[in-house]
């Protein structure tokens, strides 16, 4: 049912486009169809807007909703945690903080950004507490990405985030090849071939900037801009062992991996190794509030220990929020609960067979690949040459468009992700799936790509 008159909704999207920045949105191209899109409610795997229209989100928000939409139980043990206490004094800390922080030590934030930011600083300065203060370089993947503020900008290597309008940028990071199996920069045939290549590009570059210079490695393990990149299984214990020969330390972006999204609690028990700082975010609340954490490891943190002198120096106020961790304590609970992860692992399964049934109707589709529910696709005008769509196609929003009138959110584009709440059923996917070989049988047809 509309939530709102067509004047007041109207109102409200001249107001948006009078005074909000719409993230990676341009407020004449929104005017032009009608947009923003006003979102109201939210119920499990559906959201719905202002006009009453129903959707499925296929991309769990920004691959963070991983409960699902609508659980009270996260709303009444924020309450709770309202009514009892809201901050607490500075240089002291709150119950539902302490029982949250149950990983190695914990360092709060109020997102993804800042996590990596955090992860960041403990680096350089853990370098400094054990003296190896030239240690200050950070090798990450083109492709990637770790967040929107100045040092996290300059890790990632995504083009879908140009950064020329924000240079200069923080100096000391180096981007090595992202190791996407389909377009291996390195030629690699097999997955475990593309890995082992890139592993040794990573090697090569630690040699030639001199192994004391190089800090740290930051990887998400499967990697989200260019559509769910799943390394060869040999990558991580390789990129693992290398960090350990060459003494630098192995930041894991959990981000969007971690609370259950590949079908594991965190992604890197994929391939059984621990990092030295994992950051995470987005599924820690589900979304339902603001909460991130940079986790380090113990022979890490230690190195702050043993006088005042040697804390860390660093403070987000918003960090480890009380409120925020009762909500991220529940969200949790409610995951072991309902056995979200085991769900994300069979559910993604499912998925990626029915993403594989429509690469088979659809040569658009160049490839799919995925893990728990964290599916990819890349989409190209010819799979001989794997060359994408020319900007003429239009294909991001002629997809993005066709998905929202089918009633399915998800993000058309070269690289697509498709990412549904921990909690879909078979049903829902048979439904996403479905709306997506609609949309791709008409834009095939539109694109003469039948
Ligand atoms: N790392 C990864 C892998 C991400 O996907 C994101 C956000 N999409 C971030 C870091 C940044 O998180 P935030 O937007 O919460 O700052």
């Amino acid at each position: 049912m509309a939530t709102h008159t067509e004047s007041s909704l109207q109102q409200l999207r001249e107001s948006a486009l009078e005074h909000l920045w719409v993230y990676l949105r341009e407020p004449s191209d929104m005017a032009e169809k009608g947009e923003p899109n006003v979102f109201v409610s939210g119920k499990g795997v559906h959201v719905t807007n202002a006009e009453g229209e129903t959707f499925i989100d296929g991309m769990s928000g920004l691959w963070l909703k991983n409960v699902g939409y609508g659980r009270t139980e996260i709303a009444d043990a924020a309450y709770e945690q309202m009514l009892k206490l809201t901050y607490m004094p500075m240089g002291t800390t709150t119950e539902p903080t302490i029982r949250l922080a149950d990983l190695s030590r914990s360092f709060f934030t109020s997102g993804g950004s800042e996590s990596n930011e955090t992860a960041m600083k403990l680096t350089r300065a853990y370098f400094k507490r054990v003296g190896e203060p030239t240690r200050t370089k950070f090798i990450s993947r083109k492709g990637s990405y770790h967040g929107a503020t100045f040092g996290t900008l300059a890790l990632g290597g995504s083009p879908i985030f140009p950064k020329g309008d924000y240079e200069p940028l923080m100096p000391g990071a180096f981007h090595v090849p992202q190791p996407n199996p389909y377009r291996c920069e390195f030629g690699g045939q097999t997955p475990e071939e593309c890995a082992e290549r890139c592993i040794n590009s990573i090697e090569d570059l630690i040699k030639f900037q001199g192994p004391d210079t190089v800090a740290a490695v930051v990887a998400e393990p499967v990697s989200s801009p260019q559509g769910a990149v799943v390394p060869g299984p040999n990558y991580w214990p390789m990129l693992r062992e290398l960090c350990d020969r060459y003494g630098m330390l192995l930041i894991a972006d959990e981000v969007i991996t971690g609370f259950g999204r590949t079908g594991k609690m965190f992604a890197c028990e994929h391939w059984g190794i621990t990092p030295d700082i994992m950051t995470v975010a987005k599924g820690i609340t589900s979304g339902y509030i603001p909460m991130g954490d940079a986790i380090t490891r113990k022979s890490i943190a230690d190195a702050f220990i043993g006088s005042p002198r040697a804390a860390f120096r660093h403070v987000i106020t918003f960090g480890g929020h009380p409120v925020a961790a009762a909500a991220s304590l529940r969200n949790i609970q409610i995951m072991e609960e309902e056995g979200l992860i085991e769900n994300s692992a069979r559910q993604g399964a499912y998925l990626l067979d029915g993403l594989k049934e429509l690469k088979e109707k659809h040569k658009i589709i160049g490839d799919v690949r995925g893990l728990g529910l964290f599916c990819g696709l890349e989409l190209v005008q010819d799979r001989e040459t794997k060359e994408y769509f020319p900007a003429e196609a239009d294909l991001a929003n002629r997809l993005t468009q066709a998905f929202t009138e089918n009633g399915l959110l998800l993000r058309g584009g070269d690289n697509m992700n498709v990412a549904p709440p921990l909690c879909v059923t078979s049903g829902e996917i048979d439904e996403i799936v479905s709306t997506m070989d609609r949309v791709f049988a008409q834009a095939s047809k539109e694109l003469g790509a039948e």
